[in-house]
């Protein structure tokens, strides 16, 4: 059964055992987890960063880009925008591929740029 809502739950490391329709945050982590809301079961990582997936929180979550799980069985792709899971449709063989690329190229340009950006905050946090 598709999910149609998501509640976010914020902790700094997400619990053994994951509970369906909810959204685990980890602000220590920069990491997001969920139960595929296609109900499959299969746990769901979102690492959260500017190349990545980017949530926002207004009393409800939102998440972008789309979660598409293309390596899991089910296949299954959605948005979550505030709470709501919006249903998308599925992707081709070629359509993923061409996504995986445009990821990999987004994240390499993003590490080579925030390098230094995570010295500086280390540096900051240490009081140096
Ligand atoms: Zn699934």
């Amino acid at each position: 059964m598709r999910l149609t809502n998501m509640v976010p739950e914020f902790m700094t490391s997400f619990p053994e055992q994951l509970e369906p329709g909810h959204l685990y945050v980890s602000t220590h982590f920069s990491t997001a987890a969920h139960l595929c809301a296609c109900s499959c079961g299969s746990e769901v990582i979102t690492p959260l960063s500017p190349a990545q997936w980017v949530l926002t929180f207004d009393g409800t979550i939102s998440m972008r880009p789309s979660i598409g799980n293309w390596a899991l069985p089910c296949q299954s792709h959605y948005v979550i925008d505030h709470g709501a899971i919006r249903w998308a449709r599925g992707f081709t063989r070629d359509e993923i591929q061409r996504n995986r690329e445009s990821d990999h190229r987004t994240l390499d340009a993003a590490y080579a740029t925030q390098g230094g950006w995570w010295s500086r905050l280390f540096h900051r946090r240490k009081g140096t």
